[in-house]
């Protein structure tokens, strides 16, 4: 399943400037990306502000036989995990197991939304 979602977060296309992506479902028109708002906040933030606070002190004083391997291996995992979630939150379509994980627009959702209620009636 995270296989299925990856692929598709690695098919999605955007524009070149990253102002446009393309639904992923049948009309494969191109929708703007919505602009980043910083009103959206994630739990990861303050977790990597404090994982960073935490390694730039470690740098500063040395402590002794810790390297801070596992916070620097967090912190970067953090940080990319906040990078995918940050294009997916900008996105203005909807993925789920009805798409197969595609981004679908709103008006392909639906669709494929209704044709998968009709098959499971
Ligand atoms: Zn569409």
């Amino acid at each position: 399943m995270e296989k299925q979602r990856q692929d598709a977060i690695n098919s999605l296309e955007i524009s070149a400037d990253g102002s446009l992506v393309k639904c992923q479902g049948k009309c494969g028109s191109l929708f703007p990306v919505i602009k980043k708002s910083t009103a959206m906040t994630s739990s990861n933030l303050y977790k990597i502000a404090r994982l960073e606070a935490m390694i730039r002190q470690s740098e500063k004083v040395k402590t002794r036989g810790y390297s801070y391997k596992n916070e620097r291996q967090e912190l970067a995992d953090l940080l990319k995990e906040e990078e995918k979630l940050n294009v997916l939150r900008r996105l203005p379509f909807c993925s789920s197991k009805i798409t197969n994980y595609k981004w679908y627009c709103s008006s392909c959702y639906s669709e494929a939304d209704l044709s998968s209620r009709k098959k499971s009636i």
